[in-house]
């Protein structure tokens, strides 16, 4: 009989009210099933709302550094179980031990990081114009705040949200995605285990439509932080429109690395390597493109393409395993779509294009590392997302040029050059439309004390991690002290003096 898990509301586990479950299955085997997760519908949103609600009135005035002591045991908690919350993520979602670790360690970061701001918070103190007065700026908490993740970092995007809400004085309502559900059961029972009062977070499992949307368009929930598709981005977006909610928007990335003639190349090679394949592509910011100097490109090609055919493949908690599976069936029929629309458009495909079989790799859905040559910049695999170990070699003839290839997509997340230049990688920097850019590294691999996200249909201007990510979670507020005792006023009585 499998395990059945459940929602936290309140600072109760309970059933959804609609008594039903859904399946999370190990995408590595699908014969092994994860456990039953409840599949609820918008009365358990309002429940969790309601109590997120209640508790955010005591919850603002627990001193900020208070609240953050709630991040630091939190973070403890996670250290210590660092090793099997890992493996369960490996179990569900399907990337490798080593980078489930990762994707754990990241969210230990973010408590010890965000917990500082406990101490932080900064405002302003200026100067005013009038005599006897006094100007400052605090930041003040929003409310409930509604948090929509996706399955790639099932930890680590929940911990980049829920800690910097927590300490800013927010209560929240996680959404996490159906894929991943352990991984957000396991984060909140972290939080739970290290003295959450009840109500301060609530978890509710369920589906984009029912809980998610039910979540968005709530009334009393007043921001929503959502990571996920441009698609869906585009519709929370203008739900949260209509009723003028703060919503911050992390979406899909057509990530690029620039390789020219004068680069490093067996370190382009390692760069490549891992950004277009780890996690299986399956990334916001993998890498999608490379482009790559003409007199480069075939000494390039020639040393990438043994080390993609000789990636191993198979069960992420497997040490032996270098890349995991794809996330579910309807992921890996999507991919395989995109390699049908590369070979129709033209495309030179260098290797792989289709599932993995033989073996234990029959029981998941696993797919090989794919190398597509001779694109062009208007092919759809150059355009659009693939989120899958699917990578568009493209030739370029000059900075310029690549530069101009990078920037020709609806996206802007994360880009890289390799150069031994100084002046073309300043160049670079300069020119490239993206939130994230690398020099002489891959695609990936932010860490939590830089802003993150990206520009275009990426995003809507808001950053996650860093200190940015406060501007998310709370609203400014600006106060003035008159303590001349009498009316004075700006702009006027200042002008008068002058004059
Ligand atoms: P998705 O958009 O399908 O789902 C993301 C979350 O939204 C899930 O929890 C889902 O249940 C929920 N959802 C779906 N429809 C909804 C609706 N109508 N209203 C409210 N919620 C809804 O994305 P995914 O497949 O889980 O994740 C992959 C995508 O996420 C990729 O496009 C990837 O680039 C992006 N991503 C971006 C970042 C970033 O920081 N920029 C990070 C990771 C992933």
């Amino acid at each position: 009989m499998a395990e059945k898990f459940h929602n936290f509301i309140a600072g109760r586990w309970v059933e959804s009210k609609t008594g039903q479950w859904f399946e999370n299955r190990n995408p590595a085997d699908k014969n092994d099933l994860v456990g039953l997760f409840p599949k609820s519908d918008a009365r358990d949103v309002h429940e969790a709302v309601a109590a997120a609600k209640e508790a955010q009135k005591a919850w603002r005035l627990v001193p900020a550094p208070k609240r953050a002591e709630l991040l630091y045991k939190a973070g403890r908690i996670l250290e210590e179980r660092k090793e099997a919350l890992s493996r369960d993520m490996t179990r569900e979602m399907g990337k490798v031990l080593n980078e489930t670790r990762g994707d754990v360690q990241e969210a230990i970061d973010t408590a010890y990081y965000a917990g500082g701001e406990g101490r932080r918070l900064f405002g302003d103190t200026c100067p005013v114009e009038l005599p006897n007065k006094f100007g400052m700026s605090v930041r003040c908490p929003i409310g409930v705040a509604g948090l929509i993740t996706p399955w790639n970092f099932p930890m680590a995007i929940p911990s980049w949200k829920s800690f910097p809400a927590l300490v800013c004085g927010n209560t929240v309502v996680l959404k996490p995605a159906g894929d991943t559900p352990l991984s957000a059961v396991n984060f909140v029972k972290a939080l739970e285990d290290a003295g959450a009062p009840p109500g301060v977070v609530n978890l509710v499992h369920g589906g984009g439509t029912e809980v998610g949307a039910a979540l968005v368009e709530h009334p009393d929930v007043r921001v929503i932080s959502f990571t996920g598709s441009t698609a869906v981005g585009k519709q929370i977006a203008s739900s949260c429109g209509k009723s003028l909610k703060r919503l911050s928007l992390e979406l899909g990335g057509k990530n690029a690395q620039i390789v020219m003639d004068d680069a490093d190349l067996d370190l382009a090679v390692e760069g490549a390597l891992w950004g277009a394949f780890g996690t299986t592509g399956q990334r916001c910011t993998a890498t999608s493109r490379l482009i790559v100097h003409e007199r480069v490109l075939a000494k390039f090609t020639e040393m990438l393409l043994p080390r993609v055919q000789a990636l191993r493949l198979g069960n992420g908690l497997d040490s032996n395993s270098q890349v995991g599976p794809l996330v579910n069936e309807q992921r890996r029929r999507e991919v395989h779509q995109y390699v049908r629309i590369g070979v129709e458009e033209g495309a030179t495909l260098l290797c792989g294009g289709e599932p993995a079989s033989g073996g234990s790799l029959d029981h998941g859905w696993f797919y090989k590392p794919t190398v597509f040559t001779n694109v062009t910049r208007s092919m759809r695999i150059a355009r659009e997302e693939i989120f899958g170990p699917v990578v568009a070699i493209l030739r370029i003839g000059s900075l310029e040029e690549a530069v101009d290839v990078l920037n020709d997509t609806n996206y802007g997340l994360s880009s890289s050059i390799y150069t031994r230049d100084v002046n073309a990688a300043f160049r670079a920097i300069r020119d490239i439309e993206a939130g994230i850019t690398y020099v002489n590294g891959p695609t990936i691999g932010a860490e939590v004390q830089l802003p993150f996200g990206g520009v275009k249909e990426t995003g809507n201007g808001h950053r996650e991690a860093s200190h940015t990510v406060l501007d998310t979670y709370t609203e400014w507020k600006s106060i003035y002290v008159d303590y001349s005792g009498r009316l004075q006023k700006a702009q006027i009585d200042t002008h008068d003096a002058r004059g």
